[in-house]
């Protein structure tokens, strides 16, 4: 298992406000998986084998919980999500099942370049932060 240093960086970003996140809400939060090769029969796209996501357990969570960060991220980082491959559209958080339940946080391959002020724009789209 490669470690978040190769990661891509704006991934990190993103990764940086779910710790928030958790810390804010109070919820666990363990990495489950980073970079590595598709798992047979369960993968349904690339983006770990591109370091373009990361998965975490949702051991802990609730239902409502989890609807709530999906809603949330889904939609803060719409602009840099991943294309889902199941619905077409861009999808940054994805709850699903897998090997065990956990979210899935996917960024697109062609992010366009980004200044610091439109990061940091899109950092400040915090409510829970303000
Ligand atoms: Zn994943």
């Amino acid at each position: 298992m490669v470690g978040m240093a190769f990661i891509h960086p704006v991934l990190q970003i993103v990764h940086a406000q779910i710790i928030l996140y958790c810390y804010m809400n109070n919820l666990p939060y363990d990495i489950t998986r980073t970079i590595g090769k598709g798992i047979p029969g369960i993968s349904t796209s690339t983006t770990h084998e591109e370091a373009r996501a990361i998965d975490f357990s949702v051991r802990g969570w609730t239902d409502k919980q989890r609807d709530n960060f999906v809603k949330e991220f889904n939609d803060r980082f719409k602009s840099i999500a991943a294309i889902s491959a199941k619905s077409k559209v861009p999808v940054l958080a994805v709850d699903h099942k897998g090997t065990g339940w956990h979210i899935h946080i996917q960024i697109r391959r062609d992010i366009p370049t980004m200044s610091n002020e439109e990061l940091n724009k899109l950092l400040r789209r915090v409510k829970w932060l303000n």
